[in-house]
């Protein structure tokens, strides 16, 4: 683990200044870098020192945003990708081979899904998926040939809560990688390799960036595994620019401080749509009335900042509620610093039956809330003008 405190470590984990002395990381906007001989570039390429040679391999700003996820997620190692699903994809591509099998929670990101349905087939990687009310069938789902464990906590867009730790005892017993998407969660409310992850991926869109800018994604874990991913993402390239890694690093300074607010501003607001006639269920980690929240105390720091809620009506009721909206945003986004309200059943998940949205936890009258920074009075305001209507 890291010497100093998360939140320092977020600040003060930077790259060495150069000859110019500034106190604020530079951006090293340059796709490569040169040597003054040829002996210095052999060593550079037969990796005998750790200098930068091409920023789809490496870069100072991608460096030292990478090495501060390293830190916050007790980490070895890590390498960052242009996007999260750049970064879920390169992960299974580089451990994977033809015949192997995936066990994954059934809810998980919908285009994570789609690798899962329609391409990993292509290349003969089978996928079983578990309920997450029915952990303890995860044990039966799992073939000679299962390499992987994968699951992501809270889930999108069910907010329910999978036990790591649980995760974590059923992937040693089976000798299985266990990957887990800590997106929703960040490093600062949920450290995945302290219940045993291997590998824990973000996409850093979401609430590391934090302010709806850039694109990001990172892989971080055990390092033998994430040299792996390194040699098939050096090779493939879905690296990430050094500009947005520079924007990202400086985000994560102030990881903390947005995120211990983005969960203040949503329980406050889970506690008033607890208690609202128009509103049939609330689903947040941190109310006692969450299915999982014992597990949910357990391993997570804060509730997070994402609200599951059942609106009187359904589908209609739902469609109405966006419609009504004034303040919040109508946007695909999460984690920003803007609140965002979504309604799964006629947006992201529309094309599936209802049967197949009810078996993802999508109910028809299901929104989701995206708790930004505003000021809480007016994010409960405009919910309750646009419930009420
Ligand atoms: C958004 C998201 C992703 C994909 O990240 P992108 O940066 O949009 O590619 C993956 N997993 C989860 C849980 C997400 O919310």
């Amino acid at each position: 683990m890291s010497k100093n405190h998360f939140e320092t470590e977020a600040i003060r984990a930077q790259l060495e200044r150069s000859q110019f002395q500034e106190h604020s990381t530079p951006l090293y906007l340059t796709s490569s870098f040169v040597f003054e001989d040829a002996e210095e570039m052999r060593a550079a390429f037969s990796e005998e020192n750790q200098r930068n040679i091409y920023s789809r391999f490496s870069n100072p700003n991608t460096t030292e945003f990478v090495e501060k996820v390293v830190q916050m997620e007790g980490a070895e190692d890590g390498y960052a990708f242009a996007t999260g699903m750049a970064a879920v994809f390169s992960t299974f591509a580089a451990l994977l081979s033809s015949g192997d099998h995936i066990v994954s929670a059934r809810s998980v990101f919908g285009s994570t899904h789609t690798l899962f349905t329609k391409y990993f087939p292509k290349w003969n990687i089978e996928t079983s998926y578990f309920d997450i009310n029915k952990l303890e069938e995860i044990e039966s789902l799992i073939q000679p040939s299962t390499k992987i464990l994968y699951a992501e906590s809270p889930t999108n867009p069910g907010v329910d809560i999978i036990d790591l730790e649980l995760l974590g005892e059923i992937a040693k017993k089976h000798n299985l990688l266990l990957v887990i998407d800590n997106c929703f969660a960040t490093p600062y409310i949920q450290q995945p390799i302290k219940f045993g992850a291997d590998l824990v991926i973000h996409s850093a869109t979401k609430l590391m960036d934090g302010q709806g800018r850039v694109l990001g994604g990172v892989v971080v874990g055990n390092s033998d595994l994430v040299r792996e991913i390194y040699l098939f993402s050096r090779n493939t390239g879905p690296a990430l620019s050094p500009f947005n890694a520079w924007v990202l690093s400086k985000s994560l300074e102030t990881l903390t401080v947005r995120v211990e607010k983005h969960c203040e501003n949503a329980l406050k607001l889970a506690e008033f749509l607890e208690n609202h006639s128009e509103v049939t269920k609330v689903k947040y980690p941190f109310l006692k009335s969450h299915p999982q929240f014992e597990i949910a105390k357990k391993q997570m720091k804060l509730g997070g900042n994402i609200i599951a809620i059942e609106v009187k009506g359904g589908l209609e009721a739902g469609k109405k509620f966006l419609n009504s909206i004034k303040m919040c945003s109508l946007s695909a986004n999460l984690g920003d610093t803007r609140t965002i309200v979504t309604h799964p059943a006629s947006t992201t998940h529309s094309k599936l039956s209802s049967d197949e949205q009810l078996a993802a936890g999508i109910t028809p009258g299901l929104v989701r809330v995206s708790v930004g920074l505003e000021h809480i009075s007016d994010i409960v305001q405009d919910i309750n003008q646009a419930l009420t209507k």
